[in-house]
């Protein structure tokens, strides 16, 4: 078997559809959270996740979406989008958001949005990566949250090496070793590659293989137009940042 692991689609419908293209239908979904915010089209992506079975934690965004909770922390454009999402989110959608957890852990692996216990933290730095893998005994631990794909290798000393995976790429999980896997952002990547990103984690195989996967963004940014949603929220699509 074989997981696909996603993180940050934030309303971005197209980029979304994508992705679950070049995803089998055998592979098992997993949603790191932020599934709504900043993009237009938030029901019909949670509409799309769940027809999917998609095991899914929640993201900062989807909380706030939810009760309006930490929405003082957003900076203007991503506070605007929210209440606007919010406007526009189904009641049957928030309940199935409500019903999220902020973490999910399986033997081989936790799934958090941004780290361990510190949920929404950024993991922005081999500190704070050292931070995370003490937070935890997790042998792999999933995240998205920052929207850059890369990842963080700690060895049996403790030894912390991080490399950047934003055109893609292969990581062997090596016996013995800890990893943090940022799996990048579908709806909004901020890695300077606009394409959606993604992973597939084979554990049977010890892979992480990081996906991009192109997708019509000025379509995107016409929907973003139309809802009267912040300038900046198409702007940086094109941009990936
Ligand atoms: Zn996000």
């Amino acid at each position: 078997m074989r997981y696909a692991v996603l993180s940050d689609v934030h309303g971005n419908l197209d980029a979304l559809g994508a992705v679950l293209d070049a995803v089998a239908p055998s592979d098992v979904l997993l949603c790191l959270g932020d599934i709504v915010g900043y993009g237009p089209d938030p029901n019909a992506c949670i509409a799309m996740l769940r027809a999917r079975g998609a095991l899914t934690v929640l993201g900062n965004h989807d909380v706030a979406a939810v009760d309006g909770h930490g929405l003082e922390y957003f900076n203007d454009a991503a506070r605007v989008a929210l209440e606007w999402t919010r406007g526009v989110l189904e009641p049957e959608h928030a309940a199935w958001l409500d019903s999220l957890s902020y973490e999910i852990r399986q033997p081989a692996f936790l799934m958090v949005h941004g780290a361990p216990v510190r949920y929404f933290a950024y993991i922005l730095d081999k500190e704070e990566a050292a931070a995370a893998f003490g937070a935890t005994d997790a042998p792999l631990i999933l995240v998205g949250h920052t929207h850059v794909a890369e990842y963080y290798e700690c060895t049996v000393a403790g030894t912390i090496a991080h490399e950047h995976r934003q055109h893609g790429g292969r990581l062997v999980l090596e016996e013995g070793r800890r990893y943090i896997v940022n799996v990048g952002s579908v709806g909004q990547p901020r890695d300077l590659n606009p394409e959606a990103s993604f992973v597939f984690y084979d554990p049977d195989r010890h892979t992480i293989e990081w996906q991009r996967v192109a997708y019509p963004i000025a379509s995107v940014q016409e929907k973003i137009a139309a809802a009267h949603l912040p300038a900046v929220c198409a702007r940086r699509l094109k941009l990936g940042r």
